[in-house]
């Protein structure tokens, strides 16, 4: 039996697309093993997103090499998509497959056999029409279920339109299919995840379906207790399915939502599809309508123009605004992207300071926000990890807990009741045991 393993750079977009593959592999009798154990087969998953995505692959192939030096290595994912050749020239390297050869992996790669020049098989992404669905399994307490894939949108800093082609989803019957499939296998809590998720609904290049009704009919799948949508933007979180979570039992109280700049000069430069109003309406919504919920934000600073009047305005907007965390990125040029062109590059230096205060903010904010938790009754699904004794996990609005490692916690949900928090920013809870409430 051939051995393969794998390794996921990015999202969690690229997470369940790799446990998707693995379980091709699986049906066709490889042995799937972890990255240390020798494998025949190497695949790596790469992202565009990452800082320096070329010298992160070289240093992983370089990895998979010492441990296996005659394995098979391909490389697929959304860097291999924009950067073909470069990659192929990385030494070790067997194949390179784009977005739209990734799936069919097997049949292109038959037998992964070496041979004397790399095999690169990437269509251009225009052509790249193709839906393809899965889920990732076994390898998290939560499973990220694809429902949408590709982006219309021209944000100026972005290269993952170039990386994943056009917007395009599942359709309802077969997320449906999927999810039940997936609560087959025990699993609590699924996180929905693609690029674009608010413009879930697009199949065969015509709208056809909205993001609503796929919520609606997710609440009734028996056997998943939770349902994240992992990200949404702010223009498509509209009123309906605010109003939709506030009183769904599955659907918890926790949204992320990219905001980018606090600055209505920046959104516009960024070319972003709507304006720090309707960002604060949509927070100011979700908050009467859900008091505990958790909203983060993910922002990015130093992009091209940004005066310290504009950092300034987005330090502000985030200080008053009712988040509870965020998700700081640094804007680092990108080929291929209109911000590359853009004057008013902001130095290095400053990029780091304006970082700096955004992630010291977002700390205040995360334990403004466990303070305002404490003394509350929720439910926590607890993770397999074990760390100097202890077990972690979540509530439903996204407070990370502690507790003693119990085995027979693991990936079950448990009522406790918040009680303290701890010097790393960890909930503590009441012993679990003593308040278990079976489900
Ligand atoms: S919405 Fe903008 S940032 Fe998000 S994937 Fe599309 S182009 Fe990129």
């Amino acid at each position: 039996m051939r051995k393969v393993a794998f390794y996921t750079l990015g999202c969690k977009l690229n997470f369940s697309e790799t446990s998707t593959i693995g379980r091709q592999f699986l049906e066709k009798g490889y042995q799937k093993v972890e990255f240390s154990e020798t494998p025949d087969i190497y695949i790596i998953n790469t992202c565009s997103v990452t800082d320096n995505a070329d010298k992160k692959c070289q240093k992983i192939v370089r990895e998979a090499k010492k441990i296996s030096p005659n394995s098979y290595v391909a490389i697929i994912g959304c860097y291999a998509q924009l950067k073909p050749k470069e990659i192929s020239e990385l030494e070790g390297v067997d194949a390179v497959l784009g977005a739209a050869e990734k799936f069919r992996l097997l049949d292109l790669l038959d037998g992964f056999v070496k041979e004397d020049t790399p095999k690169v098989l990437a269509t251009e992404i225009k052509e790249t029409k193709e839906f393809v669905s899965g889920y990732s399994m076994n390898d998290r307490t939560r499973t990220f279920l694809k429902v949408q894939d590709g982006c219309n949108y021209k944000c100026s800093f972005c290269t993952i339109p170039l990386a994943r082609g056009k917007s395009r989803s599942a359709s309802i019957a077969n997320v449906i299919e999927n999810a039940k499939e997936v609560a087959a296998q025990d699993t609590k809590e699924v996180v929905l995840t693609g690029v674009n998720i608010g413009d879930f609904g697009i199949v065969d290049g015509r709208r056809q379906e909205r993001l609503i009704d796929l919520l609606k009919e997710l609440d009734n799948v028996e056997g998943i207790e939770r349902f994240r949508i992992s990200s949404i933007e702010p223009n498509l979180l509209d009123e309906e399915i605010i109003a939709f979570c506030s009183t769904s039992n599955k659907f918890v109280p926790h949204f992320h939502i990219p905001l980018q700049s606090g600055s209505d000069k920046m959104l516009e430069l960024m070319r972003r599809r709507y304006r720090t109003d309707l960002y604060k309406s949509r927070i100011t919504d979700i908050k009467s309508q859900m008091p505990d919920a958790c909203i983060g934000v993910d922002v990015i600073i130093g992009f091209p123009g940004e005066t310290e009047e504009d950092f300034l305005d987005t330090y502000n907007f985030l200080n008053e605004l009712d988040v509870a965390y965020l998700h700081v990125f640094t804007y680092s040029e990108r080929p291929n992207t209109d911000a590359v062109h853009m004057d008013g590059i902001v130095p290095k230096q400053e990029r780091a300071k304006r970082s700096k205060m955004l992630r010291i903010l977002s700390d205040k904010k995360k334990r403004a926000f466990y303070e305002s938790q404490l003394g509350t009754t929720r439910t926590v699904l607890f993770e397999h990890d074990i760390e100097e004794g202890n077990m972690f996990g979540f509530t439903e609005n996204y407070v990370r807990v502690e507790a003693k490692y119990d085995p027979a916690l693991v990936n079950e949900l448990k009522t406790v009741e918040l009680t303290s928090i701890n010097d790393q920013c960890i909930v503590e809870i009441r012993e679990p045991k003593v308040i278990y409430e079976k489900h």
